[in-house]
């Protein structure tokens, strides 16, 4: 299982993802920045911080 932490990427959000594959997580992270950070668009930056974030447990 693979495991995100908001936190990691945006200081302060609690936020935890988990799932089976890399991008399902980003799916999922793309929700989330949208109504939990305002963000429509995870830029390339952002997408590539998320992925170095995701652990593997
Ligand atoms: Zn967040």
């Amino acid at each position: 299982m693979k495991s995100f932490a908001c936190g990691d990427v945006v200081p302060g959000c609690d936020a935890q993802f988990m799932s089976t594959t890399d991008d399902e997580i980003l799916a999922d992270v793309r929700t989330h920045a949208a109504t939990a950070h305002g963000l429509n668009e995870l830029s390339a930056d952002v997408e590539q911080a998320v992925r170095s974030s995701i652990t593997v447990r």
